[in-house]
């Protein structure tokens, strides 16, 4: 039959239909094109020997050559194991066997010289491979048809059902044969010979069968490279696509009220970064797309400014905007804080969340649809159907990770023609992370904080020394000072959390006794009124300390708070240490956050303490999340998908992504529709990726 990359792999000499079905389930290779792209997770270099004496206990897998000099059984708790003596010229090792015992026994030639392959173990003062892969030395030299040796992922099934990792070598060398190892260039001409990589055919080859090192690092970078740049052509087509079809209001003007806040009321200089962020904002506003962007600053960087000069101009224009944070506390913060600006301004803004009373809501709803309100501000709320604008111009969302995709495309349907998106995020995402994730937005950075911000000093201290921190806390409350003092996250299911954090409060209370000491507390059962008025006491100075959940984490702000004590640390991931600490350090004065733990720590807990207390910087703090717990988990199940690569890794392939996203975006400025000839393998690979929703796995 006329095989073609998209044959059933049935149909491969040796596969059958038992087989095939093994693939499919536990590796998902259905076709000859997936069983091509089945990469391996490493390499034995069949090119080295060792020698018994050489042998470490953590010599992971090796290839001895030596004589077995003679097999016994020896009995054990159940049944007999079979103890081969293996020796070389340099010493003495055992092969132990646990099954087929009559078929070893009769295949094995005593005094015969043997290339042995395994794992090794030390067990009893003595080296020895468990079923050891055994070949006779005229064999082997035969059978050397690569030196470095793939090993392929698998599972515990396939092994079991004698899919070993030998038997995908031998259906990978059928698939070369019935293919005759060529494959369809997918690359373009000038890119290959640019950047001196491995045509198709050869890179499949070397990453399968290795002819030496060096074509094996080449052919990787070459797939690498592949896999990246058609995600990246994705991801920037998609914007161009966007930015070309889907048309937003221009906001051509920068009126009277931008301009009159601008020269009279901003409340202090702006940074560099916070220029640079708002005339990208205002470019974007002023031209015929409809803006999608993305504003990554650390937390305290003066993000809440930048949404508010942004909705000045949608207001000039004509246009509504709206303000969209995850939780209440952040909702009421940021109307309280823009209310006043916009009282100067003589601009309306409320506020909408879950508690909003009916009747207040229905005036909302009214003077919204009537255009009277120019501002509103609120939680998911503002999602709701009932919730309908007279014109929204511009969608802001603060602290994106929080919400999902599906809900920004909800904004985006408030409206006859889209409103402009601004997503706002206080968790830098690294930025191989950000590309790949959200690399069909357009990413401002501030990265600059206010003058005179102090790196807030950190510590790590053990429980024991409780006392100690104690007495810090009566120093700095005694200097007019208020502290945060924040417990793990209480979740319905978790009485543990609970009792931890009212036990906390307790001591707590007994150590800072009233009446010259008051104490707030915040957490996730309280009512929202309830933590509201918990929240005000503490911003208004009348509590000195607050005991919290995580609920505090995002975005609230209390100047006057120079203290963070975050008990049971190690239960924290990097980027929320990170936020909570950043609720402290907003003031003129020295901040401080001490990470409280007990002894018994995991090495990642230790590493997350140690970032901590070395750097204050989130984007480095970002990075070490990401090499600790890879893409996957720091971007949750969403967006896993835009993660999950065949060969490439987005952490130790960061340079090849800026490459491949470089290259991507040069083709698409030459030849935005990829019709020039020079580009047709791009196109036709870009179209088949569709086609057979390869590239769509990645892509929500
Ligand atoms: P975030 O980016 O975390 O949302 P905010 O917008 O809440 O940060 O700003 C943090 C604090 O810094 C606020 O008190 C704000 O008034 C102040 N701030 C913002 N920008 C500047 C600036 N350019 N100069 C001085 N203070 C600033
Ligand atoms: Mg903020």
């Amino acid at each position: 039959m006329n095989t073609n990359l998209q044959t059933p792999i049935d149909y491969l000499k040796g596969v059958g239909p038992n087989r095939a079905d093994l693939l499919r389930k536990e590796l998902g290779i259905h076709t000859y094109q997936d069983l091509i792209n089945l990469f391996p997770n490493r390499y034995i270099d069949r090119t080295q020997y060792y020698k018994i004496n050489q042998l470490q206990q953590n010599s992971a897998e090796v290839q001895i050559i030596g004589q077995i000099t003679s097999l016994k059984e020896v009995a054990q708790k159940r049944g007999k194991r079979l103890v081969a003596t293996f020796q070389d010229d340099t010493g003495t090792m055992e092969f132990v066997w646990f099954r087929g015992h009559k078929w070893i026994r009769d295949s094995i030639k005593l005094n015969t010289t043997y290339v042995a392959f395994g794992k090794i173990n030390w067990f009893n003062g003595k080296f020895s491979i468990p079923h050891p892969e055994l070949e006779l030395v005229a064999e082997h030299e035969k059978n050397l048809r690569s030196a470095m040796q793939a090993v392929y992922p698998s599972t515990e099934k396939l092994s079991n059902k004698g899919i070993t990792n030998r038997v995908i070598i031998k259906i990978m060398q059928q698939v070369f044969l019935e293919t005759k190892g060529k494959f369809t260039e997918t690359l373009s001409k000038n890119l290959i010979e640019e950047q001196k990589l491995l045509s198709k055919s050869e890179a499949l080859f070397n990453v399968h069968f290795p002819k030496s090192q060096s074509l094996l690092a080449r052919a990787q970078f070459r797939l690498k490279f592949e896999e990246l740049f058609y995600i990246q052509l994705q991801l920037i087509l998609k914007n161009l696509i966007h930015k070309s079809k889907i048309k937003g209001f221009p906001f051509t003007k920068v009126g009277d009220h931008f301009n009159t806040f601008f020269k009279e009321h901003l409340p202090f200089e702006l940074t560099n970064a916070q220029k640079r962020v708002i005339k990208e904002i205002r470019q974007d506003l002023g031209s015929n797309a409809q803006m999608n962007r993305l504003l990554q600053g650390d937390v305290g960087s003066g993000k809440t400014i930048v949404a508010l000069m942004s909705m000045l101009i949608a207001i000039d224009n004509g246009f509504q905007a709206c303000l969209m944070a995850p939780t209440e506390i952040l909702s009421v913060q940021h109307y309280n804080n823009l209310n006043e600006q916009c009282k100067k301004l003589n601009i309306s803004i409320k506020l909408l969340t879950g508690s909003t009373k009916a009747s207040d809501r229905r005036k909302i709803h009214e003077s919204l649809e009537n255009g009277e309100l120019n501002i509103l501000i609120g939680t998911h709320a503002l999602l709701e159907d009932k919730v309908k604008f007279k014109n929204l111009g511009l969608a802001i969302i603060d602290e994106q990770h929080r919400f999902g995709v599906a809900q920004r495309s909800k904004l985006w349907k408030k409206n006859t023609s889209p409103p402009h998106i601004l997503v706002m995020t206080a968790t830098p995402i690294p930025r191989t992370l950000a590309m790949s994730v959200y690399g069909d937005l357009d990413i401002s950075v501030i990265d600059e904080l206010p003058p005179g911000r102090k790196d807030i000093k950190t510590v790590h201290r053990f429980d024991k020394n409780r006392l100690q921190v104690f007495g810090f806390i009566r120093d700095e409350i005694k200097k007019g000072r208020q502290v945060y003092i924040v417990y793990p996250l209480i979740q319905e299911s978790s009485a543990m959390d609970y009792k931890d954090l009212m036990d906390g409060y307790e001591s707590i209370s007994r150590d800072f006794p009233m009446p010259n000491y008051q104490i707030s507390i915040v957490h996730g059962k309280m009512k929202a009124t309830d933590k509201d008025y918990e929240m005000q006491r503490f911003a208004k100075g009348e509590t000195q300390i607050m005991v919290a959940t995580t609920v505090i984490e995002v975005g609230v702000n209390v100047p006057n708070a120079s203290v963070m004590i975050i008990e049971s640390a190690e239960r924290f991931g990097l980027s929320q240490l990170h936020q909570l600490r950043g609720r402290v350090g907003r003031g003129a004065e020295q901040s401080y956050c001490i990470l409280m733990t007990g002894y018994k720590l995991s090495n990642d807990s230790r590493a997350r303490l140690e970032t901590m207390v070395r750097t204050n910087d989130g984007f480095e703090i970002a990075e070490v999340d990401l090499k600790l717990r890879g893409p996957g988990d720091i971007m949750g199940t969403q967006q896993s998908g835009v993660l999950n690569l065949k060969i490439a890794d987005i952490v130790k392939d960061k340079d090849i992504l800026q490459q491949a996203r470089f290259y991507a975006k040069r083709v698409l400025n030459s030849d935005p529709t990829l019709t020039l000839s020079e580009n047709k393998s791009i196109l036709n690979t870009y179209k088949l990726l569709s086609k057979y929703k390869n590239i769509w796995n990645y892509i929500s």
